[in-house]
């Protein structure tokens, strides 16, 4: 694989599967005219161009700076366009970008009940960096904004010449590799220890990976030892993220830690009005209600449907109507599911609950296994069509009277279990999401 389909690959796991099918799957990397610092791609047609640009091409400059460890300037453009000229001199401009999203800003963050408190703290944070809540730990469930919100503090920061790194757990462990390995240590420690700002995206995947724990401890001392601001997400509470180092655990809780709840209606509706209005997509009242109502919480999945209506509609002249927002989001909700298998569900499952998918399908009776197999059956049960002969099949029981048995102390455990149930649901989402 080469890098371009690494990153490409990357990039699969961050957004839908619908957004993957039509919008990247079909990009060629030009491996010729790519350089170190710029990437060329092409897509299928004239049409995408522009929406591929904004909606991706930012996040496949973070994932090459992840995977290389060096800036590159992504350019989505037309066979025959590329120039090298021209080119060269968008990457001079560029270097000196951050990975911020630029439209990541609290003006484009929609405020309701679910995020005011999260929002409010990011707020009071970028406007008295180090002084207030230092770290500032933001959690709640994919897709919720807590990406946007860092950031939003981010460009304020960025905008008053501060120096601001944001980076995702991931391109921190991937760096200090490099470093490692080049023997140029004081080189990281300088860059991360030196920074006046300091937000990393995903803290969750900190888990059970001691000796990044070890170096991102002396980082977090050094920074708030010396007044500089600290903002962590993670799609738990510290204190629910296993594999976690007590010391680091207890100082994520010692400034502030806010939650973001689910959008509610009134919200939805708005980030919706707001994404259209980013985006420029034309639709009416009734069907920025419809959309919000169909939705349950993700606002990613809000923006690949816009994203969809719009391409549709282009391709095929035809004004967003009810009608057809209506006919793209069915199609849409069957994709997700068709597309769903019990192998993606259980690498879901595995992976929150930090055990290995091949110990889910076992016949490992410990509590920790047991837990992680009920949960990944139920949620088969529910979102595949598979069958109970298929289902005992897969997680390896006798037959389908064992599943079924299976199932109905899953139901009585949802009933009496609050933690089991909310799991459950959080996992849903989740794998839906995905
Ligand atoms: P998370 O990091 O919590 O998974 P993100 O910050 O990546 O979520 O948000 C997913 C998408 O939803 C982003 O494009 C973001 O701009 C948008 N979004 C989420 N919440 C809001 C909001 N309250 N207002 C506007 N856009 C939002
Ligand atoms: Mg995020």
């Amino acid at each position: 694989m080469n890098i371009a389909q690494e990153v490409l690959k990357a990039l699969k796991e961050e957004i839908t599967e619908v957004e993957y099918n039509r919008y990247i799957k079909h990009l060629t990397y030009d491996a010729k005219k790519s350089t170190s610092d710029l990437a060329i791609f092409y897509p299928q047609n004239a049409l995408v161009i522009n929406w591929i640009k904004n909606k991706y091409s930012q996040k496949i400059a973070h994932l090459f700076e992840v995977k290389s460890g060096s800036k590159v300037t992504v350019q989505i453009a037309l066979k025959n366009s590329v120039d090298k000229r021209k080119t060269k001199k968008i990457v001079e401009q560029k270097v000196s970008n951050s990975l911020l999203n630029p439209s990541h800003t609290f003006d484009n963050f929609m405020v309701g009940g679910s995020n005011q408190f999260a929002y409010a703290a990011v707020k009071s944070v970028s406007e008295n960096a180090g002084n207030v809540y230092n770290p500032l730990f933001i959690y709640g469930g994919v897709g919720l904004g807590k990406t946007h919100l860092m950031q939003a503090a981010g460009n304020v920061f960025q905008n008053e010449g501060k120096v601001v790194i944001y980076t995702t757990v991931e391109q921190f462990l991937n760096d200090f590799i490099r470093h490692v390995r080049n023997k140029t240590m004081e080189r990281f420690q300088e860059k991360y220890r030196k920074c006046d700002v300091l937000l990393i995206d995903d803290i969750q995947f900190l888990s059970n990976k001691e000796g990044i724990q070890e170096e991102f401890f002396h980082t977090f001392e050094a920074l708030k030892g010396s007044g500089k601001q600290i903002i962590l997400t993670a799609d738990k509470h510290p204190k629910k993220i296993a594999g976690l180092e007590k010391r680091l655990q207890s100082r994520f809780e010692w400034g502030l830690v806010a939650d973001i709840q689910p959008p509610e209606l009134e919200t939805k509706i708005a980030i919706i009005e707001k994404k259209c209005e980013i985006n420029k997509v034309v639709i009416t009242k009734d069907i920025v209600n419809y959309i919000a109502t169909v939705i349950d919480s993700n606002v990613r999945e809000i923006e690949g449907i816009l994203s969809k209506l719009h391409a549709y509609s282009q391709l095929m002249h035809i004004d967003i109507d009810l009608e057809f927002t209506k006919n793209v989001l069915k199609d849409q909700m069957k994709e997700n599911r068709e597309n769903l298998t019990m192998d993606i569900i259980t690498q879901v499952v595995a992976k929150d609950l930090n055990i290995k998918p091949s110990e889910i399908r076992s016949k490992g009776r410990s509590k920790n296994i047991v837990y992680a197999r009920r949960i990944s059956i139920y949620i088969c049960r529910e979102l595949t069509q598979n069958t109970m002969p298929q289902l005992a099949q897969y997680f390896g029981m006798k037959d389908h009277t064992a599943i079924s048995h299976t199932i109905k102390k899953i139901n009585e455990l949802i009933k009496d279990d609050e933690d089991f149930k909310v799991k459950i649901e959080e996992l849903s989402n989740k794998i839906t999401s995905s």
